[in-house]
Parts: structure tokens; sequence; C-alpha cells
């Protein structure tokens, strides 16, 4: 059995249904990412899993025991919110010693893990400040050592970055994901952001109006995505126009040109059906076709952004337009827009879209 189990899970607010059949298996050490658009039901799935909003049914267990009739001091779970929700009359040291005060430790205990904690977020010298004497990005690793004083089992992240500028995300993102291995505390980290979910998840949860759509590893979720709203969602993507030319052979019309997929991608499509492609930008690119699985198809420059190391281009291919990236060559300068020019295609990386 899994660590952290989550079996048909709902939970309905009035006749409102915000979470459906909602189902994970968590192991120890996992560190899990539900991610997802507001209002999907990330949070919800949280706090039930933290014991602050009771499931309408289903069952959740943290190593074997069913904790949905538990409350959340007795679930050994520690949580840090988007919202700086330190104590601001505690100093810093105050703060993560709380939970363990409350437990009625003794004092030598709390010192030492004080410590510890500090050590832990390298804010050992700032332990006598108060929290408004700190930046965000410190307010919240102070939230981060509260929460982990306890030595809880289960570690809840509910959007502790989104109040942070983005240099301080990146580098916090990245401190919470290292913390956790070297813990090897199981977490779940909710986020909207799916470049933090991609960057640090060991499997991600993309949801979508109170559902699972997907749940796996990073790579598998951006190159596979199982529908269209998990691929339109993670990662940029093009969706193209196309037409089934003869579905035996795998035959397909992108703007006038034929290009021969795998036929097993067609997803039961025939020929003659009007279709929908995904495209990464990966499977873009500027110029002639230089493998013969690639197809060249003639296209107008609409829009270039000069980035410092890529270039984005927005180029239209007849009816569709596709955006994707060229790295800077100082040796060559990018295309204007209105310029012809041409833009293959790499066939193997077309994706039919399903729903
Ligand atoms: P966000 O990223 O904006 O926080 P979320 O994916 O975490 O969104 P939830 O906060 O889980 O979404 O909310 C899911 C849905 O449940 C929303 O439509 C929300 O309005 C509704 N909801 C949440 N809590 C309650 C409540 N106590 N009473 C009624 N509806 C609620």
């Amino acid at each position: 059995m899994s660590f952290l189990t989550i079996s048909h899970l709902k939970k309905s607010f009035g006749a409102t249904t915000v979470v459906h059949d909602f189902n994970l298996d968590i192991e120890k050490g996992e560190f899990i990412s539900f991610l997802g658009p507001s209002g999907c039901g990330k949070t919800t799935v949280l706090r039930m899993v933290a014991g602050f909003e009771t499931p309408t049914s289903g069952v959740i267990t943290i190593g074997g025991k069913n904790v949905v009739n538990l409350k959340p001091n007795q679930r050994n779970i520690g949580m840090v919110f988007q919202a700086y929700a330190l104590f601001p009359n505690m100093t810093v040291a105050q703060n993560v010693a709380f939970g363990l005060k409350v437990a009625k430790k003794p004092q030598a205990e709390i010192d030492a893990t004080v410590h510890e904690m500090l050590s832990l977020i390298k804010l050992d010298h700032l332990a006598e400040r108060y929290p408004y004497q700190l930046s965000g990005g410190q307010q919240q690793r102070v939230a981060l050592a509260r929460a982990l004083a306890t030595k809880p089992q289960v570690l809840l992240l509910d959007e502790p970055l989104s109040a942070l500028d983005a240099k301080i995300r990146v580098s916090l993102r990245e401190e919470i994901r290292a913390i956790q291995r070297k813990l090897g505390i199981t977490t779940i980290f909710v986020t909207h952001d799916q470049e933090e979910a991609l960057s640090i998840s060991d499997r991600i949860v993309v949801m979508y109006e109170g559902n699972a759509e997907q749940v796996g590893a990073p790579f598998e979720i951006y190159n596979q995505p199982a529908s269209r709203f998990v691929a339109s969602f993670v990662g940029t993507l093009n969706t193209l126009d196309a037409v089934v030319r003869d579905a035996g052979s795998g035959m397909i019309t992108v703007d006038g040109k034929d290009i021969a997929i795998d036929r097993t991608r067609l997803n039961g499509h025939k020929t003659g059906d009007k279709i929908s492609l995904a495209v990464r930008p990966e499977a873009v690119s500027l110029g002639e076709a230089t493998d013969k699985r690639e197809t060249t198809l003639d296209g107008k420059i609409n829009s270039v952004h000069f980035l410092g190391s890529v270039i984005r281009i927005r180029a239209s291919l007849g009816e569709n337009t596709v955006s994707f990236d060229t790295f800077n060559n100082p040796s060559a300068p990018p295309p204007s827009p209105g310029e012809n020019v041409k833009v293959s295609l790499a066939a193997k990386d077309l994706l039919v879209l399903g729903h």
C-alpha cells in the first residue's frame, strides 16, 4: 500500500460538487504537485488531506491509517500557506518553536530543534528578528521551518511562492526541493504555475474542474498529454487544423502540405476527418527541413521577439499560425515581420488531439 492514499474523494459545498471522484496514491518521500487553473479544486483536496475540510465521501490514508475522522493536529502534517502566516508578535525562533511548545516538548529539545531548523533554512543569524523585519522569501523559509519543526510525516504547501517576486520564487523553490529531498518527507505542493510544477515535482497531478485529468512525471505530462486540456495548460502549445488525407497510411494535410504521421496516432479518425494537431514549439524550426522525418512549409513571419539567447517567432503557414523559438545567432540577424520563410515541422512530434 502506498504511504498516502486518496480514494474516491468527493467534496460538495451545498449543491455544488467541487471535487469529484479524486484518486491518488503517493509513495513515501515523493514530491507531488497539484497543478491546475484557479478554482479547479487543488486547495480543497489539500485541505481535506490536512483535515481543515471534511470530505463529502471518500477515504484518505496516511501510513495505512484512515485519517478522515482525525483533527488536523492529530494527523502529523506540516503546512505552509501562500500568505505569510507567521505570528507577528513572535521572533523567528519563537515562531519555529511554536508547535513544539504546544506539544509540551522539553526546553532542551525545543532549543535543539529550533537550531536545527534554522540552519536547515540558513537563517540562524536572524533568530531574534520579528517577521516584519524579514523579506517575503525569508518569511516563507521561516514558515517552512515552523512546519517542519514538529517532524511531520507529510508536508503540504499551498502556493507558498506565489506572493514572491520571480527571482526569489525560483531560488526558493529549489531550496524547498533540496530540503524535501534531504529530509525525505512526502510532500504535496499546490501551484497554478506550470513551470514551477514541471521543474520540481516527481509527479504532477493536472487538475481540471475537480478531477485529476492526468497524473505523471513532468516529462510524461509535457510530452504525452492525455487530453486537450493538459496539452494546452502545460507548456506552450500550437494547435493546428489539419485534415486526414488517408487514414490507412497516416497521411494528413496541413496548410496544403502532406505529412505522414504514425497512423496509430490518428485516434480512430477516418479519411476526410478534420482534426486538431498539438505541436510543441520544439517540433517547429525555421528553415528547410534537414531530416526526412520533417516537412517544410511556406510561412510568413508575423512577429519576432528578441529575448536574448532565444528569439520567439510567430509565423503563419496559411490558415494556421505557430509560435516557436530559435537560438540567437550573433552572425545572422533574425528574420523581420512580413518576411517569407520556410518553416519545418517534425512529423514524429505532432500529436493528434482527442477530446
Ligand atoms: P485557486 O488556485 O484559485 O486557489 P483552487 O484550484 O485551489 O483555486 P479551490 O480553492 O479548491 O480551488 O476551490 C474549488 C472550488 O470550490 C471553487 O469554485 C471555490 O469557489 C469552491 N469553494 C471552495 N471553498 C468553498 C466553500 N467553503 N464554500 C463554497 N464553495 C467553496
